[in-house]
């Protein structure tokens, strides 16, 4: 449980303005700002920020409320998770009370596989930057720096303990194996599953780090190593790239799915994006 005293203190410090701000495009209009609605579609400004009140109300379609409840609303966040959000955006922590309504076990397993992943993703990145080899081929796929950033990607070193020097107890660590960073041998040593690869970290709709791809820059085998099913990566559940196009497809209102060999049959015939027929737009 938060603290009630926290989140009073949490809205008193942080302006509304700014937060929405951040992703929609305000203008002053009186006393107020005003900007196109997030939550529906419209051409002319009905959405208004009042920074006397610290709430956010729509005239279009009647979204309202204050800052933690935009960032929810326009994330997909659970209150908590808002909560988070915005503290960590003013760099303090959030306080816990020890309550009732957390199941602590289960909240903190998912909660360290999802630190184990995010650690062992910033390392990967870490690599990148010094792997001219991993960079030079990137290039040659026609990657920029820009795009490899967006996506988080990162390199995995061709070595077999290379979490060991950023995840403590790396040898004794069985959280690491549950979520399918690691695996044992045969003579019972702890080694790492990515070895030698380009990293796409996987994310879940909130931006969590929830597994891998791993590609080899070569012709070894396997081409594409992907993270097992774990408590935190279901495969059947998640969309790799959503979190990515998550803002872009809130401002267009709509999302294009469609199997990658349609797209470049398309692209070759000259078809433009407009013209795609419907049932390509999944
Ligand atoms: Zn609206």
């Amino acid at each position: 449980m938060i603290p009630q005293s926290f989140i009073d203190d949490l809205l008193y410090r942080l302006d509304i303005a700014d937060v929405v701000g951040r992703y929609v495009q305000l203008k002053a209009a009186g006393a107020n700002l005003q900007g196109l609605c997030p939550f529906h579609n419209e051409k002319s400004p009905s959405f208004t920020v009042s920074p006397s009140k610290q709430f956010y109300h729509c005239f279009g379609c009647g979204a309202h409320g204050n800052a933690v409840g935009f960032v929810m609303e326009h994330l997909g966040l659970t209150f908590p998770e808002a909560v988070e959000n915005l503290a960590g955006n003013l760099g303090i922590d959030v306080p816990y009370e020890k309550g009732m309504d957390v199941p602590a076990e289960v909240r903190s397993e998912r909660e360290e596989l999802v630190e184990l992943l995010t650690r062992a993703a910033n390392y990967y990145k870490a690599q990148l930057k010094k792997s001219p080899v991993a960079i030079d081929y990137l290039k040659n796929r026609g990657l920029t720096g820009q795009v490899a950033a967006r996506y988080g990607m990162g390199y995995a070193p061709d070595a077999y303990q290379n979490l060991e020097s950023v995840i403590e107890n790396y040898a004794s660590n069985t959280q690491l194996d549950l979520a399918g960073l690691t695996k044992i041998s045969d003579s019972n040593r702890r080694y790492d599953a990515f070895r030698g690869r380009i990293m796409f970290p996987i994310r879940n709709a909130k931006g969590q780090v929830i597994g891998f791809g791993g590609r080899v820059l070569g012709d070894e085998k396997p081409k594409y190593l992907n993270s097992p099913e774990t408590p935190v990566f279901s495969k059947g559940h998640e969309v790799y790239g959503l979190f990515e196009a998550r803002q872009a497809i809130h401002k267009m209102g709509y999302a294009l799915v469609t199997e990658v060999i349609w797209m470049w049959w398309l692209w070759r015939n000259g078809v433009s994006r407009m013209q795609w027929p419907p049932w390509v737009r999944l």
